[in-house]
């Protein structure tokens, strides 16, 4: 008979696990609170302009196009990929850096500031490749059940090979002497909510995979990789119900037995939760049944990730001279990443802009321009802003835009704009203190010590998303839902 497996969330990590599933014979329904599936991976439209509203910058395209391989089919028929480069500008006080994926490009960045620049960065991607390999090969691709998954001899010796114990920052600093390059590798740690100078220094894998795997584009934008996973689950019988926010997980006898809808019950031999992890156990599952993560430890112990104000500008003009990524880092970058971390308004912040219109035309109207600007930004843990406080520090980036990019008359040709602020992610995905990256990957949040892709206190339950192993990114959130499947294909052969 087949099995019934409710999916919470049509998040990255929730279609990922429920592709997996349905193409391996079970009978799959997600449940999606909001009315479109992507989860963080959404899109606005407004007045004719479209905005990709979370993630932007494609990584690890061959982890994007597995869910179709997997699953027999070509990925060049629900998506289109292409390669950027240079893929990003990177302006530090006054002076524009291109990086690319190029070796010759970045050889030529290196030497212009010193010889003894490159051989370290030569070093230093030594290092970091090395440490890569050992990641993935023992960690990232590795699903935790039981304490002997990690604490056996040979797992231990390749966490100990990983000197994971400085901050990425200290890591990549030790190579490198010259300061703004050393920013130039180190604000990419932001990409998954934490500060370069105290997160782990495996961490410096991601300027490393940007560099060596390159940065890619999906046509459209990156909603249409949402809607791909969408018509592909779809395509193999599975079901999406939108609108349907759970409420509850039932449980009997220490096993989960399905989900509650608006007090409607609806049984299922296993559920995957793809909600928030922290949100989840508080708000999902019963407390009686909950020994390793209780609200306490989740609400004062547990350590969560930055969050991010963004703003969807639509322009009537164009912007030739902005790139596709740029990157404005604050003079005093580490001052700015701990006012960050400490629930303080940055005063000179570094910021994200996205300009897809440079090479997409079905963003915005004729000559017109959608542009994304990302501020990192404190979460909701340590203090609340009202939303008249983030308004007024949008306008204040807009016009520091202006002035850093000299951009003249900018403001007036604004058509669109429109606010996302971190009590959005925590009312519009119940992302548990309003985080754009879920759980902080500190050393203690990481591997092992992450929420388990099968929940240790509850039978037939299974999580996939940011807040759990292996951590945030669109790419790794694809190998959590993967990940999540396999354990319950562990425990639910199909011919029992
Ligand atoms: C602004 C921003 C920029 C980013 N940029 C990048 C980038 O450039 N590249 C990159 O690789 N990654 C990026 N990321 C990270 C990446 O987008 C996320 O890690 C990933 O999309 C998270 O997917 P998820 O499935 O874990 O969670 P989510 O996207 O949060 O999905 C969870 C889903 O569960 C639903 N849900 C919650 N509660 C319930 C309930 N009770 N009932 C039913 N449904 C429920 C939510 O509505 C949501 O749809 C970015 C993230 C943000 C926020």
């Amino acid at each position: 008979m087949k099995k019934e497996v409710s999916i919470i969330g049509a998040g990255i990590g929730g279609l990922s696990a429920a592709i997996e599933l349905q193409h391996s014979g079970y009978d799959v329904t997600i449940f999606e609170k909001n009315h479109q599936v992507g989860g963080k991976m959404n899109r606005l439209e407004v007045d004719g302009f479209k905005f990709d509203m979370g993630p932007t910058i494609v990584m690890m395209p061959d982890i994007y196009k597995k869910p179709f391989i997997d699953t027999g089919v070509n990925p060049d028929d629900y998506f289109t990929m292409e390669r950027i480069d240079p893929f990003m500008d990177v302006k530090i006080n006054d002076k524009q850096y291109v990086l690319s994926s190029d070796l010759v490009a970045i050889t030529q960045q290196f030497e212009n500031a010193d010889g003894i620049d490159m051989l370290g960065f030569l070093n230093y991607l030594s290092d970091i490749y090395g440490k890569y390999l050992n990641a993935k090969d023992n960690f990232i691709y590795q699903s935790y059940r039981s304490f002997k998954d990690f604490f056996n001899v040979k797992t231990l010796i390749n966490s100990f090979k990983l000197k994971t114990f400085s901050s990425s920052f200290n890591d990549m600093k030790k190579f490198i002497p010259n300061q703004e390059l050393q920013y130039l590798l180190s604000f990419q740690t932001l990409y998954i909510g934490i500060s370069p100078f105290s997160g782990p220094s495996i961490y410096n894998i991601i300027p490393m995979i940007e560099l060596l795997y390159g940065i890619w584009y999906i046509k459209g934008g990156m909603y249409e990789y949402a809607l791909a996973l969408k018509k592909r689950f779809e395509e193999l019988g599975g079901r999406i119900q939108l609108d349907s926010e759970v409420t509850r997980i039932e449980t009997r006898n220490r096993t989960a037995t399905g989900i509650t809808i608006d007090g409607v019950s609806f049984p299922a031999d296993a559920v995957v939760v793809n909600a928030d992890f922290p949100y989840a156990v508080e708000n999902l599952i019963p407390q009686n049944n909950q020994k390793t993560y209780p609200k306490k430890r989740v609400n004062q112990k547990l350590k969560y990730s930055m969050s991010c104000l963004l703003l969807y500008l639509g322009t009537d003009q164009k912007y030739p001279n902005l790139n596709l990524h740029t990157i404005k880092m604050a003079s005093d970058f580490e001052n700015n990443v701990n006012e960050i971390e400490n629930g303080k308004l940055p005063k000179d912040a570094s910021y994200y802009i996205y300009n897809p219109s440079l090479i997409d035309d079905s963003f915005a109207p004729q000559d017109s321009s959608s542009l994304y600007l990302l501020v990192p930004f404190a979460n909701l843990q340590s203090k609340q802003w009202s939303e008249a406080e983030y308004y007024q520090y949008a306008d204040k980036i807009i016009a520091k835009f202006q002035k850093d990019f000299a951009i003249e008359d900018f403001q007036n040709h604004i058509q669109v704009k429109k606010i996302f602020t971190p009590n959005n992610f925590a009312s519009l995905y119940n992302s548990k203190f309003g985080t754009a990256f879920g759980l902080k990957p500190t050393l203690l949040q990481s591997n092992y010590f992450r929420p388990h892709n099968k929940f240790k206190d509850l039978n037939n339950l299974y999580f996939a998303g940011a807040s759990t192993h292996p951590g945030a990114g669109v790419p790794i959130v694809i190998t959590s839902g993967e990940l999540a499947a396999n354990e319950l294909k562990k425990d639910f052969k199909l011919n029992e």
